[in-house]
């Protein structure tokens, strides 16, 4: 007994879910309104309308079968309206060969209205509707007479009487909702696919695949296809629409498995939720072909199907979710509208409210929603790791700027002279230009610190770095290489010209004013001096010129001695008197 209300309860619920999965073979969700009020019968489908008066209607109970045949149905309209007032017929239901609709007057006349697969001139409206209006608005029907040669289910049709004024606003209505949620979808799909190609992930490019599956599906299903091609009008895009739908499941399947990766979701999970998507596209298959008792006995294999792949989907979104996955919060996010849309279905009884749409205009609006907050959701995070990418960039950019430059003056290190040499090397290479090589060193610096302190010669090394800086340029490169020792590459001068300007640093750095830490007493350097013509390695000048600081050093201190004459120390002028100068 238990298993029994279980099944029935599944049963019901899949039922309720299909509408959703499967919408257009649901195209009518609620049952025909066979009461009392409605009489069904059948014939042949070669007997004339004309016959209808020979047809034995029976009031009430289930049609039976009608398969492979004809469905009559007659109705009052005053059952459902006041008397009087000018009906309109609306079925929605799109799976036959012929619909044929008879108005009959009071009179006893029968105006007939007819469409056929492939033709349903201008009798469709939006959303899978077939519209049937009297022409003769002096007289008042009695009866309406629907017959529909070769129906696949009368499970699914479905039939409405409004009122005639109400039909129109019904219909515009609806057509203004359809348009807007299909622009959504059509949106969400194009930024979906270009994040996908943008950012390279592959889910975003399921997602907007499933997006432009479902945009097709709202395109066919509100009949607006039919502007372009009439000819697909009834069974053929019926079923096109079943394809889409079921297609569209394991397009969204797709989605979801490979945003959530084999490290978020446990392995069976994920290709549960893929294999059962994968059953509800190939169960698709026959669903879109089948005419006849067939698509009855599919129906509750495709609903368990699709719930199983639906259950799977939503605790795979959850697993990821709890191990970090932001596209898993993203997805459930997303997906969130059209469950709370498939849970709305399942308490309340949509049929054929919200103008006509039924559940399916709320699915249409459920998947933009989906689309378009997976696209929000993409792009914050992507402008999240835009921005914590620049940051990174910004603080690599002020780590390597600073490593180049020494902490105390600010200028170049050694580090950053090196670099910047390279290029000035290159340079000179490319022009075969003279590049010279000024190492300078502060006299006697460790009496300094001796004598006024450590950050007296600190503030004095800082004068001196500003002072070198000042000969800055695209042609020259200041650094302090370490200690009290500095100095200067400089490209296109050689000769007299290069030891005049030598001389020039000299003096100027002798001229440098440290009073406010050491008082009258002065500063001098040392320079070692070397050039080299084109190609040339900035070790082998940087031997030289140490080699020939060395010399001045040796040979008395505030003066330059260039390379090529370090075997005879040349002091270029007369030393700069100088206060700290000791011979030693
Ligand atoms: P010379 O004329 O032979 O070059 O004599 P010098 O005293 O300048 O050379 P020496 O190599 O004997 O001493 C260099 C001194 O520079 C020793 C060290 O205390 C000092 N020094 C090195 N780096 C710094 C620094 O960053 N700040 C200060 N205040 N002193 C430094
Ligand atoms: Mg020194
Ligand atoms: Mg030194």
């Amino acid at each position: 007994m238990r298993s029994l209300a279980v099944f029935a309860l599944l049963r019901w619920s899949a039922m309720q879910l299909l509408w959703l999965a499967l919408a257009p073979i649901a195209a009518s969700a609620a049952p025909v309104p066979v009461d009392s009020r409605v009489c069904h019968g059948t014939s042949p489908v070669d007997v004339a309308d004309a016959a209808a008066d020979t047809i034995a209607f029976t009031c009430g109970g289930t049609p039976a079968a009608y398969q492979g045949a004809s469905l009559w149905l007659r109705l009052q309209p005053q059952s459902y309206l006041p008397a009087g007032q000018a009906a309109t017929l609306l079925v929605h239901q799109t799976r036959f060969d012929r619909l044929a609709v008879g108005f009959r007057y009071t009179d006893g006349r029968i105006e007939w209205q007819r469409v056929r697969k492939g033709a349903f001139g201008d009798h469709w409206r939006p959303g899978a509707q077939i519209a049937f209006t009297p022409n003769d608005r002096s007289a008042s029907v009695t009866t309406i007479l629907v017959r529909i040669d070769n129906l696949a289910s009368a499970q699914l049709l479905r039939l409405r009487i409004v009122d005639d004024g109400e039909a129109d606003l019904e219909t515009g209505i609806l057509a203004a909702l359809i348009g807007a949620a299909l622009t959504l979808l059509l949106a969400g799909a194009l930024y979906n696919l270009s994040l996908a190609i943008g950012i390279r992930r592959q889910y975003l490019a399921w997602q907007g695949v499933w997006a432009i599956a479902v945009f097709a599906w709202g395109i066919i299903w509100s009949q607006f296809s039919l502007l372009v091609v009439p000819g697909i009008a009834g069974t053929l895009a019926a079923q096109t629409c079943t394809a889409l739908s079921t297609l569209s499941m394991l397009l969204a399947t797709m989605s979801i498995f490979t945003a959530i990766g084999p490290s978020k979701a446990p392995a069976v999970l994920r290709w549960t939720m893929v294999v059962l998507g994968a059953a509800v596209a190939v169960l698709g298959v026959p669903g879109t072909l089948a005419k006849g008792p067939l698509i009855d006995l599919l129906i509750p294999v495709l609903a368990i199907t699709a719930l199983g792949n639906l259950l799977s989907a939503v605790l795979c979104m959850a697993w990821g979710m709890r191990r970090g996955s932001a596209e898993a919060r993203d997805l459930l996010a997303a997906w969130s509208v059209p469950m709370a849309a498939v849970a709305l279905t399942q308490f309340v009884d949509i049929g054929s409210r919200l103008w006509g749409g039924g559940a399916q205009i709320l699915v249409l609006f459920a998947s933009a929603w989906q689309t378009i907050w997976l696209s929000i959701a993409a792009s914050r995070r992507l402008a999240r790791l835009r921005a914590e990418r620049d940051l990174a960039r910004a603080a690599e950019a002020r780590a390597s700027r600073l490593a180049e430059r020494d902490p105390l003056t600010g200028i170049r290190n050694r580090r950053g002279f090196v670099d910047a040499a390279g290029a000035l090397i290159a340079a000179a290479d490319r022009d075969d230009a003279t590049l010279a090589l000024l190492l300078i060193d502060i006299d006697r610096f460790k009496t300094i610190n001796d004598e006024h302190g450590h950050d007296a010669g600190d503030a004095v090394l800082c004068t001196i770095a500003t002072r070198l800086t000042r000969w800055e340029g695209p042609m020259c490169v200041a650094a302090r290489l370490g200690g009290e020792e500095f100095a200067l590459l400089v490209a296109h001068l050689c000769g007299p010209a290069l030891t005049s300007f030598a001389d020039h640093v000299r003096h100027e750095l002798a001229a440098c004013d440290h009073s406010e830490v050491i008082g009258a007493r002065s500063i001098t350097a040392s320079i070692g001096v070397t050039e080299a013509k084109g190609r040339c390695d900035f070790a082998q000048l940087y031997r030289e010129a140490d080699r020939a600081l060395y010399v001045a050093k040796r040979t008395g201190r505030n003066r330059i001695c260039r390379a090529d004459r370090a075997a005879e120390p040349v002091e270029a002028s007369a030393p700069v008197p100088a206060a700290n100068q000791r011979v030693g």
